[in-house]
C-alpha cells in the first residue's frame, strides 16, 4: 500500500477508536500528538524502505534511510511482526514520558493513537501480494485472502479506486452516524 492509502485507513482506524472508546478527557495538544502519532505510526513500518516519506523530514534522511534499511535485513521483516510491535510500544513507553511533558500531554492516549496508526499499517499490509510476515523471523506470511493472485498490488488501480475511496466513503459514513459521539470527544479538546 502506498503511504497515502496507509495515512487515511490509519487517522479512519483511530476515529473508530475513540468513538468506541471515548477518552475521558483530552486537550488540544494531546489531540494534536495524536493525530501526529498515529500518522507517523502508520509510516513506521515502512522505514524499512529508504525511500519512506518520514525519512524526507529528517536532515540525512536519505542516509539515515539506507542504513535502516541494512539494519531491517530487507523490506517488510521485523517492523512488519508482533515482535517488533513490541519492541516499538515498549520503546514508546519509555522515550515519550521522558520526552513529552505529562502535565500538558496524555502521553499514553498519544502512545495508543501511535499504535493504532502501526496496527492499522499491519491490517493493510496484509491485503497485499506481499502478505506480511506477523511471526517473524519465522518466514511465513500472513496473506487476506490466502490466494496471493488475489490480493491488493500496492499503488495500482484497486488501491487508487477502490480501497482509498472506499476508506473515505467509510470516513464519511462514520462521522455520519457518531456525530454525536464525535462532537462530544471534541467539546472535551475545546476544539
Ligand atoms: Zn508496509
Amino acid at each position: 500500500m502506498t503511504s497515502r492509502t496507509h495515512d487515511l485507513f490509519a487517522f479512519a482506524s483511530l476515529v473508530t477508536v475513540a468513538a468506541y472508546y471515548p477518552p475521558a478527557s483530552l486537550n488540544l495538544i494531546t489531540a494534536a500528538a495524536c493525530l501526529v502519532g498515529n500518522i507517523i505510526g502508520s509510516l513506521i513500518p515502512d522505514m524499512d524502505q529508504a525511500t519512506n516519506r518520514l525519512w524526507d523530514l529528517l536532515p540525512g534522511g536519505d542516509y539515515l534511510g539506507k542504513f535502516f534499511k541494512k539494519l531491517f535485513l530487507s523490506h517488510r521483516t521485523l517492523s512488519h511482526s508482533f515482535i517488533g510491535f513490541f519492541l516499538l510500544y515498549h520503546l514508546l513507553s519509555w522515550l515519550l514520558p521522558k520526552l513529552l511533558n505529562s502535565n500538558f500531554i496524555n502521553v499514553s492516549l498519544v502512545i495508543s493513537a501511535v499504535m493504532i496508526g502501526l496496527v492499522s499499517h499491519l491490517l493493510l499490509d496484509a491485503f497485499t501480494e506481499e502478505g506480511l510476515p506477523l511471526f517473524f523471523p519465522l518466514t511465513w506470511k500472513i496473506g487476506f485472502p490466502p490466494l496471493k493472485e488475489w490480493r491488493i498490488k500496492t499503488g495500482k488501480w484497486f488501491e487508487k479506486f477502490i480501497v482509498f475511496p472506499v476508506i473515505v466513503i467509510y470516513l464519511f459514513l462514520f462521522f455520519i452516524n457518531n456525530k454525536g459521539v464525535i462532537i462530544s470527544i471534541l467539546k472535551l479538546s475545546k476544539f
